[in-house]
């Protein structure tokens, strides 16, 4: 039997509205229209392809020797963004009407600021001072990806490794994340990532240091590896596993509430099956 899937983004679905997990995971309604529902992307999820498109190139062209100004990343960075915002045919925003509501300028200066703090920042110096050898990207390489945990395949992958001689860094960037959430997003970094790295072998834990870098702010936070943190949120995947679990094979909709969170709402891609 093929494993069911547990992601951040899946999860995070469950935990703002029952009813959107329904109709994202559960609900096995074929018509044209509810499938483009399901696939609709906002232009966050646009900017954060190109953001880490972008990052993971400034990184190996540095270390294949190339030292590439900071306007060239820059200029295809804001390209791409505008490619995808202009064409894609499952733009949320496009769907929805709201494109003339929106500050496309701004957002791309938004882009523009993540980069530049990116590559002003103690995360590309520290990579920077590094050799090829010493730096994974997991999501270039080919041998690495999801892994098992319990009944579910566990979607994530860190941002970075690098060895840095007596540690292995674990790196992981945060995209549109407040402070106040920065704590909580550490700890589930954490505990993934250490999942990964049991997975895949890759480093003594006591050697671990989790670092999480937010691209808008230009702030990071470590915390090294840490026993009771992560079975503590480990605890939370199992609890969040069991509610997926328990939801797999129910079809009745009224059994999934729908949020009252009106700001869930309003980035919700079904909103036209509610209101
Ligand atoms: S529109 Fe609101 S209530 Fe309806 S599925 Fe989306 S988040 Fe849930």
């Amino acid at each position: 039997m093929e494993k069911l899937i547990w992601s951040r983004s899946k999860n995070k679905i469950l935990n703002d509205c029952f009813r959107k997990y329904y109709y994202q995971y559960i609900s096995q309604n074929e018509a044209t229209e509810f499938q483009t529902l399901k696939k609709l992307k906002s232009r966050y999820f646009f900017k954060m392809i190109v953001l880490k498109n972008s990052i993971f190139n400034m990184i190996t062209d540095y270390l294949y020797g190339f030292d590439i100004a900071l306007e060239n990343y820059l200029d295809t960075a804001y390209k791409e963004l505008s490619i995808a915002i202009r064409t894609d045919s499952f733009l949320f925003e496009k769907y929805y009407n709201l494109n003339n509501k929106i500050d496309f300028l701004a957002f791309s200066v938004e882009l523009a600021n993540n980069l530049k703090n990116f590559y002003n920042s103690e995360i590309f110096k520290i990579v920077k001072s590094k050799q090829l050898k010493d730096v994974i990207i997991p999501t270039l390489e080919e041998d690495i990806g999801q892994f098992d945990f319990l009944d579910y395949t566990i979607f994530f992958m860190p941002d970075l490794i690098v060895d840095n001689e007596t540690s292995k860094l674990i790196i992981n960037f945060f995209y549109d994340i407040t402070r106040e959430n920065f704590d909580d997003y550490l700890a589930w970094t954490m505990a993934l990532s250490y999942l990964f790295v049991r997975a895949y072998n890759i480093a003594e834990f006591e050697k671990l240091v989790f670092i999480n870098y937010s691209l808008r702010d230009n702030i990071f936070k470590q915390a090294n590896y840490n026993e009771r943190q992560i079975s503590k949120k480990i605890d939370e995947l199992k609890k969040s596993i069991i509610l997926m679990q328990k939801f797999q094979n129910e079809t009745d909709i009224e059994k999934f509430y729908k949020t009252n969170n009106n700001e869930i709402c309003k980035f919700c891609n079904f909103q036209k099956l509610c209101f």
